[in-house]
């Protein structure tokens, strides 16, 4: 490709230095929740402003075992948008609970908050909120909603990693934030990786347990839990770009902007962005969708449909019978959203590249 979507070789300061401390690892053993992953959930804890930060196998398993620490289970439904991954989703129903969808809005494409109300019965035990794209939700009206009517809050914060609403770091405006470090993300481990945040000590230790088969102590079960630690290796590496993150959240945010103006009067659409956003994806809307996918690709840009199909018509949601037809700005998204390569590697020559390839395709 071109304009390749990912690009790791940035991504290391001293990969000498890295790789000598992942052999010093391999030769000590310390290869599960080892002194790397304690430092790292010191880091990630600090750079998040959280009181704990739980290491983890990925998002997806931070999602589960988050729900699983509050609590949440058979009889309880869960609110979420339609238009998520299929991580958050499944996350619920993976815990027994039920999921009930919202739709995003037409705009933003982010979860519509004035839908929330409606979704509320009195099975509504939890909200797991999705900052979609790298950006951030209205965190006051949520947690003034979540408050209203006693529910847990989960973020979902796969996707915003860094990203800082009025100064605060997303996953601290609810119960618990969840983080992935998929290779894809904007801090990315070697291999499947996450996080979970949390201001509460009891729901930290919950999780703690809950990630090492329920072990109290050693042969101490007490409850029925998962195996979902983060791999020293990993935290080595994340503890490396984490110093990063917030100088490549930056180059996001300009590039995004750049692609923003770059495209401005053509028949490609922007979505609005909020200060807040740090463009873990540049999405847009634009005509004849596939058509305009493939000519990109076919000259070298790695553009890609983030998603195709979204929750309420996908098969492993069948059981839970969504009216598929209730979520028009998802179906929407879905047929019409194209994601072009953002890294913070790319210069303006290569958004400038991008764009003018856009353009010239949408006519
Ligand atoms: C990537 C992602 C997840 C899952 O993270 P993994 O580490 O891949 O398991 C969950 N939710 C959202 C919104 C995501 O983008």
């Amino acid at each position: 490709m071109l304009v390749p979507r990912y690009g790791y070789p940035a991504q290391f300061d001293d990969v000498d230095g890295l790789t000598r401390s992942i052999t010093d690892l391999m030769l000590s053993g310390d290869h599960i929740l080892g002194k790397p992953v304690e430092q790292f959930e010191h880091a990630f804890a600090d750079y998040c402003g959280a009181r704990h930060a739980v290491g983890l196998n990925s998002g997806t398993d931070a999602l589960i075992l988050a729900l699983h620490a509050l609590g949440v289970g058979p009889g309880d439904e869960v609110v979420t948008v339609a238009n998520t991954f299929h991580s958050t989703v499944l996350a619920i129903a993976r815990v027994g609970a039920t999921p009930v969808l919202v739709d995003c809005t037409g705009t933003d494409y982010m979860m519509d908050v004035d839908l929330l109300e409606a979704a509320v019965t009195p099975r509504t035990r939890a909200v797991v909120a999705v900052h979609m794209f790298g950006e951030v939700l209205d965190m006051d009206r949520i947690t003034a909603f979540t408050g209203k009517h006693g529910l847990a809050l989960v973020e979902d914060c796969a996707q915003a990693v860094g990203a800082r609403r009025g100064g605060r770091p997303v996953g601290t405006f609810g119960d618990i934030g969840c983080f992935s470090f998929h290779p894809s993300k904007n801090l990315a481990a070697a291999g499947d990786s996450g996080a979970a945040v949390t201001g509460d000590p009891a729901l930290a230790e919950r999780l703690r347990r809950l990630r090492g088969l329920g072990q109290q102590g050693q042969n101490d079960h007490v409850e029925l839990g998962y195996s979902s630690r983060m791999d020293s290796v990993q935290a080595l590496v994340l503890s490396h770009k984490l110093p990063r993150l917030d100088g490549w959240n930056r180059s996001r945010r300009a590039l995004a902007e750049r692609y923003t103006a770059a495209l401005a009067g053509s028949a490609v659409t922007v979505p609005p962005a909020s200060d807040a956003h740090v463009f873990h994806m540049f999405q847009t809307v634009v005509p004849e969708r596939d058509r305009t996918l493939a000519a990109l690709r076919e000259a070298g840009v790695d553009a890609v449909v983030r998603y195709p199909v979204p929750i309420p018509r996908q098969p492993a949601f069948a059981p839970y019978a969504f009216d598929a037809d209730a979520f028009p700005h998802a179906d929407f998204l879905a047929h019409n959203a194209l994601c072009l390569p953002l890294r913070p590697d790319m210069d303006d020559d290569d958004i400038d590249l991008v764009a003018g390839t856009l353009r010239s395709i949408t006519g």
